[in-house]
């Protein structure tokens, strides 16, 4: 049973890594592996000065069997990444076969063997006196990685506060788009939250019902139903949101996608975030008001195991889940 008390959330602004690891020795870039201090970018680069990046965050698990390491729905990431390329009018240079063998070549030239998070990243090239509009340019491409240690069991259940910013509709910012330009709205939203003595928020959308977290989707189970906001509620296409209904349907959990509104939150027996970095978070109170016991409750726990078996390879994977690092 964890409980609201202790809660340590990550770093400032809401990252689960750990800020003092140390960086990786390869990145991949544009095709090949660099030394990570080598791998710059001129100040004036219009991808990096302006806000037209989009990336993916992947998660790659050391495997219950020994040190081999597993990485998590590679193929549904890669996909979002050009999805979110093509909605930004930019062109990712590389297949998604390269670009897949490339993550796998930098996990291993970086000899993970445990946690890591996998980012691989688009950004157009190009200097901004040359294009400020890149619609239809092509991007850089790099793969950075970094030692991610799961929360799973450890982490307790997190405070959690309606924010006062709201997520912007999909004709404004699209959420489906995962481009750093929209991190700018969570910031605002961790922040305030934090402020108000809360690890994390809960954004609604501009027709003021619940979208997600500032990095992670968001469910509640009331009477035995797990509810999560539908898709065209103003958020990411969480891929652990898929993961996390898929494994409830397994597990016999009746769910629900559909648009919720902010006061079901705090009639619900249980809360819980689900993202890549955020994997099953249990959310103890919402503004204040106790959710069910204050921990985890008895749902939120069984996903959470039957996550934590699955992307560490105890339970049998679906097609496609898991993939393995090549020694
Ligand atoms: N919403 C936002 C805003 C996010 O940044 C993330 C993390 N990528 C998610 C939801 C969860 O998505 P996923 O499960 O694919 O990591």
């Amino acid at each position: 049973m964890t409980t609201v008390e202790g809660h340590r959330p990550g770093g400032a602004l809401g990252s689960f890594a750990d800020p003092s690891a140390a960086p990786a020795t390869w990145i991949w870039r544009d095709g090949a592996l660099v030394p990570w201090r080598e791998a710059t970018v001129h100040v004036t680069s219009v991808g990096h000065a302006s806000v037209a990046a989009v990336f993916e965050g992947i998660k790659a698990y050391r495997a219950v069997d020994g040190d081999r390491l597993l990485v998590f729905r590679l193929d549904d990431h890669l996909e979002r990444l050009y999805e979110s390329a093509r909605l930004c009018r930019t062109v990712i240079p590389f297949p998604p076969d390269e670009l897949r063998t490339a993550v796998l070549e930098t996990l291993r030239a970086n000899g993970y063997r445990d946690d890591t998070y996998v980012r691989p990243w688009a950004f157009p090239r190009g200097l901004i006196r040359e294009q400020m509009v890149p619609a239809g340019v092509e991007c850089e491409v790099v793969i950075d990685t970094w030692p991610f240690t799961s929360h799973l069991f450890r982490e307790r259940a997190c405070r959690a506060g309606v924010s006062t910013w709201t997520r912007p509709g999909d004709s404004q910012l699209p959420a489906r788009v995962k481009a750093f330009s929209n991190y700018h709205n969570g910031r605002l939203a961790v922040m305030e939250a934090r402020v108000n003595g809360h690890d994390w928020p809960v954004l609604l959308n501009d027709r003021g019902q619940v979208s997600e977290g500032a990095g992670a989707c968001i469910a509640l189970v009331r009477r035995g139903t797990v509810v999560t906001p539908s898709l065209t509620s103003a958020l990411l296409a969480g891929i652990t949101r898929s993961t996390v209904l898929d494994l409830l349907r397994d597990l016999g959990v009746p769910v629900e996608e559909r648009e919720v509104d902010r006061t079901e939150l705090a009639l619900a027996d249980e809360v819980f975030f689900v993202g890549t970095g955020w994997e099953v978070l249990p959310v103890g109170t919402i503004d204040g008001l106790v959710v069910g016991d204050g921990g985890t409750g008895p749902v939120t726990a069984r996903l959470e195991r039957a996550y934590a078996d699955t992307v560490r390879g105890v339970l049998p994977a679906r097609p496609g889940w898991l993939t393995e690092v090549p020694r």
